[in-house]
């Protein structure tokens, strides 16, 4: 089955992993609600490229997805230009690194909101539609960090593995609906998010970017090789496609064999 025609919203694409979503699915001819922050005329230029590279339509939205009213914004939107959603993508994520004795508490529950609590509310706006259409997919981008943990990332640990446990609770429910739950858990994408610990860790330890490279980010990674942002949205693709169907619940690891360890 194509997905041609298919209606998607993909959080946080404005930037890294989940603009390479959205460029994916566009190209497999699904309609497209791109969301995140940036620069106004730069988003414009993203949303225009889907359009014209793609021929499909494409919106931006920029709801703050820590703000409950914003997405169900966002949602209704989506759903007035495109007649429903079928493809919910749960993207958006951000990044704090610091010992649990020292972590702010204003990061920590920026943290919870936006890497996890989003993921109720966008689903929860977008589940009545896909019901009543017998048809959906949720894919969440949840991490490595999802499966196993690394120290001074006790938040996006503790998100991620709660994102992990909200897809299976889902699936279980949505499992005779048409509709499938699943997590993708990347090891590290180079992205803009991943650069910034490059830097703070250079900083931190007085080592150039390339040993942080070598010896702290792909440690855990046994291919020593960065996932690529096009190998996450290809999966993703994937498990929106009907050869897909039987696939729900899972926590899909694309690591380079990380949680094999
Ligand atoms: P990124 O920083 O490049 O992009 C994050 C996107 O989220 C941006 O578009 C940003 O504007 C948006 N965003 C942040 N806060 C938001 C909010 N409150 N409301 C709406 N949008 C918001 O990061 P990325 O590396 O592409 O990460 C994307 C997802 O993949 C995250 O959930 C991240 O945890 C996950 N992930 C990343 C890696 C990696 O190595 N880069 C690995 C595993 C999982």
């Amino acid at each position: 089955m194509s997905l041609k025609g298919k209606a998607a919203i993909v959080t946080g694409s404005t930037s890294g992993i989940g603009h390479g979503i959205a460029e994916a699915l566009a190209k497999e001819g699904v309609n497209v609600v791109i969301n995140g922050f940036g620069d106004a005329a730069e988003i414009e230029k993203l949303r225009a490229a889907l359009e014209s590279d793609y021929g499909v339509k494409a919106l931006y939205h920029g709801a703050d997805v820590t703000k409950t009213e914003e997405i169900n914004d966002m949602v209704s939107k989506a759903t007035a230009a495109f007649g429903r959603v079928d493809i919910l993508v749960n993207n958006a994520g951000i990044q704090f690194v610091s010992p649990v004795d020292q972590f702010p508490e204003a990061k920590w529950d920026a943290i919870i909101a936006t890497n996890l609590s989003s993921v109720f509310h966008c689903t929860k706006a977008v589940l009545p539609g896909m019901k009543a259409a017998k048809w959906g997919r949720v894919v969440n981008i949840a991490s490595a960090h999802g499966l196993v943990a690394s120290p001074n990332k006790s938040a996006y640990v503790a998100a991620k593995h709660g994102v992990v446990g909200f897809t299976k609770s889902l699936a279980l429910e949505t499992a005779r609906e048409g509709i499938t739950a699943n997590s993708i858990c990347p090891g590290y994408v180079m992205t803009p998010l991943v650069q910034g610990q490059i830097k703070d860790q250079a900083k931190a330890n007085n080592i150039p970017e390339n040993e942080v490279i070598e010896k702290v980010i792909l440690e855990p990674q046994p291919t020593k090789e960065f996932i690529e942002i096009a190998d996450v949205a290809a999966l993703t693709v994937y498990l929106c496609g009907d050869a897909a169907r039987g696939i729900t619940g899972t926590a899909l690891s694309i690591d380079g064999g990380w949680t094999a360890k």
